[in-house]
């Protein structure tokens, strides 16, 4: 048996999502950029793709952008806002200490140019609200970016509100959507979103495809150099298969959402009370708002590391975070932000489902993961030194 439990790393692709690819590969092949028959079919198909994108989040065609996925629209997003605030004399950015690393990354570079960066840290549940954004703005703000739903532990955050703090003040408002587009409904005019980063292969589309959707006004830095693609803004021949596979599959998911979250909510609630009979564990992150597949928990006295090679041993696939900090020893940057001690978030474990799982799956899980941190517990001389009253437990 084999179960998929790392819906927040990829998801597997869609039939629909595969059909639709296929037959942009066997067909129309042409480049879009060509004036002849089968270059403008592909033409077309592109500006199919742009229209059903856009539809899905409530923008306008010319909004969106193809990219090569989430991190590329996060970079041209970030480093497109900051150099159009620079040249108004803004360069201070307002963003969170856990967002990913695309993100993160990107404020860094920005930083060494001279920007001033302020993170925000979460509350312990996960969450950053309106008002400490709007604490954290200046007459110098550029931007500010904070992700919609965070891709280690599912925490989902006030978009809208803070969409409107920054319509108020004037300031762009960035939103790295990739772990909520497809799961959670969104409408970036009613939310007041100014920029967004989506990604296909996290709503069962193909990898190394993305979107960047931009406010109509907002001047785009370009990040590739090139042909005139995507209206001059991200030069490269368009993967119109990836694309086209894309659009199928973001329209699949907004349109399962309802359903979708339903029957994942049961699954995740029951993993969350399975698991917390295990001694000593605690959830990540409150229980809502909370994507509807996602859980992340630590378990006092274990390695997450080798709590996911036993588990998959037992034919379960799961994460302690995300996958850039998983082959590292540091421990995650959002566990520590929301406050968890090293010890503690050394000991952490994502479960991230997709409609596709069971409920007997999930019995499955909590099962496995209560052996094998038993087992593991058993073996650590931190928990011996915790059971004999040598050290204090973190978690109660
Ligand atoms: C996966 C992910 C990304 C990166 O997207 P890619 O398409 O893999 O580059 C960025 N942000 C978040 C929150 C993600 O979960």
């Amino acid at each position: 048996m084999q179960i998929y439990a790392d819906n927040a790393a990829t998801t597997k692709m869609s039939r629909a999502a595969i059909d639709a690819m296929t037959s942009y590969m066997n067909e129309v092949y042409g480049n879009p950029s060509s004036l002849h028959s089968i270059g403008q079919t592909a033409a077309e198909a592109l500006m199919d793709a742009r229209e059903r994108v856009a539809a899905v989040l409530g923008a306008k065609p010319r909004e969106i952008y193809f990219t090569s996925g989430g991190s590329e629209a996060d970079n041209q997003a970030i480093i497109s806002a900051a150099t159009f605030g620079a040249k108004k004399g803004k360069k201070h950015i307002v963003s969170t200490a856990f967002e990913h690393h695309a993100v993160l990354h990107t404020l860094d570079k920005l930083r060494k140019q001279g920007f001033e960066i302020t993170l925000l840290d979460p509350h312990e549940c996960g969450i950053i609200t309106a008002e400490e954004v709007a604490a954290a703005i200046r007459d110098d703000t550029a931007l500010v970016t904070v992700m919609y739903a965070n891709n280690e532990i599912g925490t989902i955050q006030p978009i809208a509100e803070i969409g409107a703090v920054c319509k108020e003040r004037g300031v762009i408002f960035h939103t790295d959507a990739v772990q909520a587009v497809g799961h959670i409904k969104i409408n970036v005019k009613e939310q007041n979103i100014d920029m967004l980063s989506l990604s296909a292969h996290k709503f069962h589309g193909p990898k190394g495809v993305g979107a960047l959707y931009c406010r109509l006004g907002i001047p785009l830095t370009n990040i590739i150099e090139g042909g005139a693609q995507e209206r001059g803004k991200r030069a490269g021949t368009e993967n119109i298969p990836a694309i086209m596979g894309m659009a199928a599959a973001i329209e699949e998911a907004s349109a399962k959402i309802d359903e979708n979250r339903e029957k994942l909510t049961k699954m995740r609630d029951r993993l969350i009370e399975g698991l917390s009979e295990i001694p000593h564990s605690i959830l990540n992150g409150a229980q809502n708002p909370r994507l509807p597949g996602s859980v992340n928990m630590c378990f006092e006295g274990i390695e997450g590391e080798s709590l996911l090679l036993l588990l998959d041993a037992k034919g379960v696939c799961a994460s302690s975070g995300s996958a850039c900090t998983s082959g590292s020893l540091d421990p995650s940057h959002v566990l520590l932000a929301i406050g968890r001690p090293h010890e503690v978030a050394h000991g952490s474990l994502r479960l991230t489902l997709c409609e596709d799982n069971t409920m007997e799956e999930v019995e499955y899980i909590i099962k496995a993961v209560k052996e094998v941190v038993a087992y593991l517990r058993e073996m650590s001389p931190v928990w011996h030194d915790l059971k004999e009253g040598k050290k204090k437990y973190v978690i109660q």
